[in-house]
This record gives structure tokens, C-alpha cells and sequence, in this order.
């Protein structure tokens, strides 16, 4: 896929010069020569990243990227300075800027390509979320600059390195709710990652023990810890480790020795993208859980178990698994919404959910298919089993009174039920749950409180 990249720079063969550069690795490229030009060229034409000069006239590098980056709409657009000075301050201010990286003039290819390619990657994937998730101009005052301070508190961190002054001045980025935990050996490092749940990692690639690369590489690939942010420590003098680190998937990297502000900032940074991508994450499965869920009760919807049984009935095929729908409705429940109002009926139906999902477990499934009717999907059941599950939810509720914002505390209620076991595997998910629902019927019939088996 062809990313494409806005160089903004005031002298033109500087543009002239990364453009060539970039498009020789196709990457589509716009230029602009001025700050304000870029950013409205960034609100026409949104870039997927941004090759951005520090010194130019009127509108300087920092300006621009502290407005990309304050503005919700632009503020996840990666912003690479390019600067003609290697100096300290201009690092650190680019990066409270909200900078992701800095190059310097003149710039060298391997270490170009290979930051965007890394940049370019978390936007590919903080892009794909925020396309699946219909909040995100929600999501994105959460992401409010002013709130980043608190973003280095409680954290848990690793260190792996040699040295301990760097892990102390690691450490002390974080206030002092974080905890940091210090390793000098990677394979110890690793099933300590893998064991715990930390927030960031730091490795040193100038360890003594072991393979420190192999370590990230590790990280990366592991369920557990393939979204944690890692940060590599590296000598100025090995340009080379950055680009292989970079390329294995660490998310950033600070040269030693370390710059207390410089570090602070990428953490900052990086713990940032964290956040929002696991506020990402929450909003995205809250929508689905939402979807699928009952609000009330918290158990599976009608839209949910009729998918569930269509797709069962479908992988079934020839083989004798039988699948057992278990129709439960409470009975007169008009009554205790009469008695005690509404409320009530709603404490009512959320106790009686709780117990039927103690009873049901595992490949079973339990659902409100509305108002006061469940229904229990049981795979690879026998008629035994059914039968006993269902004899189950009938006592459990008839036993025990349900306790509710009631005069005496409690309210007594039954249910009554009707079974039917899949009759062939030819038989629709619709006539089953029609004969569960004449069982239920008879159920009714004979005097409630009771389970009725279809024929
Ligand atoms: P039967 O034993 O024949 O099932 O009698 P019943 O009173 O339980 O059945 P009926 O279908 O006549 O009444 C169901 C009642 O369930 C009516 C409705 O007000 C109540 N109901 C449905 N959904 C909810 C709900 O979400 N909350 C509350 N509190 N009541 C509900
Ligand atoms: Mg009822
Ligand atoms: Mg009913």
C-alpha cells in the first residue's frame, strides 16, 4: 500500500531532494513550502505522515506540529522534524510539540524509510480501529494534551539493561505510584514480561547477556505483549540497531546516554498511543457486546442466539451431536409488576438471568428472548441431560425466593418450562424453538411450575 507523505520545507531542493528520495520507494508525495501552507494542504489533502523543517520563516516546525497535533482531527497524524541542528533543546522542544521523531540534515535513507515505515505502521492500525469505531469523535476529546501528565502515573515498567543509573533515571520518568522492575538478563526478562502485565518496556541494546533484539522481537510476537510499548536504548554510534529495532516492530528509541527530558517525552508519546488504543479497543467491543447483549440482564439477545443457532444447526451436519432448547417464562409475572411496580419486575429478571447463567456454562449458551422469556441453548446433550438441566432451573428458581426491594425483602416466583431436542439434522433452527415452545405451552397448561419434554 502507498502511503502518502506531505514534505514541507521553505527552501524548494530540499523539497526537491526528499521527494525524489521518497519517490523512488513510492511513496506518494505532496510538498508545501510554508507552514501555512501545510496545514491547509493537511485539512484538503490528510497525509498519513508528515516530513516537517524546524526553521522557516513566519510559521516555524514547531508551531505547525503543536497545531496538527492539538486539533482531534489531525492530532494521531505522525509528524517526523526535520532538523539541520542535532541539538538537545530543539529535540525536546519538538517533542512537547508533539513530535513522533526527528531526522537530521542531511538525511540518511536507511533511517528515513525506516521511521516511516514504523510510524506509518501504529497509524495503519490506530486508523483501521478508529474507522471500525463510530465514537471516535468522542474518543478523541479524550485525548485532551492537557491531560497527558497524568499518563506517567502508576505505571508498570521493566528496564533490561546493564547499567543501573540508566534504569534509576528510567525509573524516575514515572512518578512514584510506578513501579519498576530491573533485569539485566533477556530470557528472565522475557518470562517476566510474559507473566506480568507491564505498561512499558525499556531494553538496552548495549546488553552484555543475551540478545536484546531477539528479546523485542520476542515481545512483539507474543499474544501477551505484542501491544506493549518498547523502547530501546542505543548508542548514538549505532544508527544500524535503530533502523533493525525499529524494523523488528519497537516503537521508539532514546540515545544514550539518556536525556531526562528527551525520554520523558517519548514515554510521554508513547504511552499516549497506549491509551488511545485500548480506549479504542473498549469502545469497540462495548459496541459489539452492545449489540449482541441484553441490557438489562446482561445475557445474550434474541439477534444473538438466533445467529448462534444458525450457525449450529450448519456445522451439525451428519453428526448425531444433539442440540437441546430449553424455553423458560416466568409465570404470572404481571402479577409481581402489578404487586410491586415495575422496578421490581426488573430486580425479578435480572436474579433469575444470574442463576441461569450459574447453571449455564461452558458451550451453553443463556438468553432473554424478551420480556420474560429465556431461552438455553445446550449442545451435545441427551435427552437426560435436558431434562436435568431443565429440572435444574425450574427448582432453583421455585426454591429460593428472589430477594427484591419488596415489603418482606423477597418475592416468590416459578417458572415453567418446555424442552425440545433437535429432532434430525434436517430440522430448522425454527421448529425446534417452535416445538420448545409448544412444550412450554403444555408446561403452562398442566398447572406451571413444571418441565414438559416435546415429543
Ligand atoms: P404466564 O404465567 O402465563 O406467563 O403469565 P405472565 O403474567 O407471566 O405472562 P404475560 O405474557 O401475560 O405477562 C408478561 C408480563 O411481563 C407483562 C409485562 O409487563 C412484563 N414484562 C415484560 N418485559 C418486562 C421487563 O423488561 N420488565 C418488567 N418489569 N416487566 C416486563
Ligand atoms: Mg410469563
Ligand atoms: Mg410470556
Amino acid at each position: 500500500m502507498s502511503a502518502r507523505v506531505l514534505v514541507v520545507d521553505d527552501i524548494p531542493v530540499n523539497v526537491r531532494l526528499l521527494e525524489a528520495k521518497l519517490s523512488a520507494e513510492y511513496y506518494d508525495v505532496i510538498t508545501a513550502t510554508s507552514g501555512a501552507e501545510a496545514l491547509a494542504l493537511i485539512k484538503a489533502e490528510p497525509p498519513d505522515i508528515v516530513l516537517l523543517d524546524i526553521m522557516m520563516p513566519e510559521m516555524d516546525g514547531f508551531e505547525v506540529c503543536r497545531r496538527i497535533k492539538a486539533d482531534p482531527a489531525t492530532a494521531l497524524l505522525p509528524v517526523i522534524m526535520v532538523t539541520a541542528l542535532n541539538e538537545q533543546s530543539d529535540r525536546v522542544t519538538g517533542l512537547e510539540a508533539g513530535a513522533d521523531d526527528f531526522l537530521t540534515k542531511p538525511v540518511r535513507d536507511l533511517a528515513l524509510f525506516a521511521r516511516l515505515r514504523s510510524l506509518l505502521r501504529v497509524k495503519m492500525l490506530l486508523d483501521e480501529l478508529r474507522l471500525r469505531e463510530e465514537t471516535s469523535r468522542q474518543m478523541n476529546t479524550l485525548r485532551d494534551v492537557e491531560k497527558r501528565d497524568d499518563l506517567l502515573n502508576g505505571q508498570k515498567i521493566l528496564f533490561v539493561g546493564d547499567q543501573a543509573d540508566e534504569g534509576e533515571l528510567i525509573a524516575s520518568i514515572f512518578d512514584e505510584n510506578s513501579h519498576a522492575d530491573m533485569l539485566t538478563d533477556p530470557g528472565e526478562a522475557l518470562e517476566k514480561a510474559l507473566a506480568e502485565d507491564y505498561d512499558m518496556v525499556f531494553v538496552s541494546l548495549a546488553l552484555s547477556a543475551g540478545d536484546p533484539l531477539r528479546l523485542c522481537s520476542h515481545l512483539r510476537s507474543n499474544v501477551s505483549t505484542r501491544h506493549v510499548p518498547i523502547l530501546v536504548l542505543v548508542e548514538e554510534s549505532e544508527p544500524d540497531q535503530i533502523t533493525k529495532a525499529l524494523e523488528l516492530g519497537v516503537n521508539d528509541y532514546i540515545m544514550q546516554p539518556i536525556n531526562f527530558s528527551e525520554a520523558r517525552a517519548r514515554a510521554l508519546t508513547q504511552s499516549s498511543y497506549r491509551r488511545y488504543h485500548d480506549e479504542l479497543r473498549g469502545a469497540l467491543e462495548k459496541s459489539v457486546d452492545m449489540a449482541f447483549t441484553d441490557g438489562l440482564t446482561g445475557l445474550y439477545n434474541r439477534r444473538y442466539v438466533t445467529r448462534h443457532l444458525a450457525s449450529l444447526a450448519q456445522s451439525q451436519g451428519a453428526e448425531d451431536h444433539e442440540t437441546a432448547l430449553i424455553m423458560v417464562d416466568i409465570d404470572h409475572f404481571k402479577n409481581v409488576n402489578d404487586s410491586y411496580g415495575h422496578d421490581v419486575g426488573d430486580e425479578v429478571l435480572k436474579e433469575i438471568s444470574k442463576r441461569l447463567q450459574l447453571i449455564v456454562r461452558g458451550q451453553d449458551l443463556a438468553s432473554r428472548l424478551g420480556g420474560e422469556e429465556f431461552l438455553i441453548v445446550v449442545t451435545n446433550a441427551t435427552v437426560e441431560n435436558a431434562e436435568g438441566v431443565a429440572e435444574r432451573i425450574r427448582s432453583d428458581i421455585a426454591n429460593e425466593p428472589i430477594t427484591a426491594s419488596t415489603p418482606s425483602g423477597n418475592v416468590e416466583v416459578t417458572v415453567s418450562v418446555g424442552v425440545a431436542m433437535r429432532h434430525s439434522t434436517t430440522e430448522t433452527p425454527d421448529r425446534q424453538l417452535k416445538r420448545a415452545d409448544e412444550a412450554l405451552y403444555e408446561a403452562k397448561r398442566g398447572g406451571r411450575d413444571r418441565v414438559v419434554m416435546a415429543a
